[in-house]
């Protein structure tokens, strides 16, 4: 299934699985019905693990799956627990590791300092990149630091991948600014993906690294069931709106939508590795 134009649309983030989503038929009809033929969803904690799994084996020419512990998911994990993922990833298919990461924008929950916190949460992303790498498996990353804090959050993840050179990083949701992405595909040769934040208004900063980013660096996502872009701002996001996140970026890149579903897709097969 194309979009219409025979080009495909693939949504490279979403969680299909969230208690949000209710009806994976209807989300599928509405991705058929704006063009858009696959979606990598990510299980991001235990509760949502088999549930991706079964999404991905009961429609694998609409879903693929990763699975990670969320960063703000990492306090609750027990060890246990954590070797009942590895052993999940090496059982199936998935197309990444993810998604994973730091985020230093919500305080530390009850019974944990914010260094203790933080550290607990760098520990998780180098155990992630570890696995990622015995599998030879890429890693979708989420960053977010507190607002006016600067990027400590994304130096630190920086750092721990530059470790893992073998493991190519997506940098999800990317809001932050040029110099960060020329450094993220200089020097990690990793890439970027942009959500319904480029459709918002006062988000020309990003825009303008939307546009700027080297065509083979890029893909687009919803975040689904979060950041529903315009014209559905504020609503229950869908993966099928990712077809607004394409628009706008072809805009900005002053291109035919036809050839930004062609670029992103392409990038999104080769760094997700599905089979064509
Ligand atoms: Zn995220
Ligand atoms: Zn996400």
């Amino acid at each position: 299934m194309t979009n219409g134009q025979n080009e495909e649309l693939i949504d490279t983030h979403c969680h299909l699985a969230s208690e949000r989503h209710v009806d994976i038929v209807s989300i599928r009809n509405e991705c058929e019905a704006l063009g858009v033929s696959h979606c990598i969803s990510l299980g991001t904690h235990p509760g949502d693990w088999d549930a991706t799994l079964a999404l991905a084996h009961r429609m694998p020419d609409f879903v693929s799956a990763c699975l990670a512990v969320h960063p703000s998911d990492c306090t609750g994990v027990s060890e246990e627990q954590w070797e009942c993922m590895k052993h999940l990833c090496r059982k199936h298919p998935l197309a990444a590791i993810g998604e994973t990461g730091l985020d230093y924008y919500w305080d530390a929950p009850t019974g944990w300092t914010e260094e203790a916190y933080r550290a607990r949460q760098r520990d998780f992303l180098e155990r992630h990149f570890e696995l990622a790498r015995t599998l030879g498996l890429n890693i979708s990353l989420h960053t977010r630091d507190k607002v006016g804090a600067g990027s400590s959050c994304f130096e630190d993840a920086f750092a721990i991948a530059r470790q893992f050179p073998t493991v190519r990083p997506v940098f999800h949701c990317f809001i932050g600014s040029r110099q960060q992405a020329e450094r993220i595909f200089g020097e990690l040769n990793g890439m970027v993906s942009f959500t319904g934040l480029i459709t918002f208004k006062k988000t020309e900063a990003v825009q303008a690294v939307a546009a700027w980013c080297p065509e083979d660096r890029i893909m687009v996502e919803t975040d689904s069931p979060y950041l529903s872009p315009e014209p559905h701002r504020g609503e229950l996001n869908i993966p099928g709106r990712v077809r607004f996140v394409a628009e706008k970026l072809a805009t900005l890149r002053e291109l035919s939508f036809e050839e930004i579903c062609r670029i992103t897709s392409r990038n999104t097969r080769l760094f997700f590795r599905l089979p064509n």
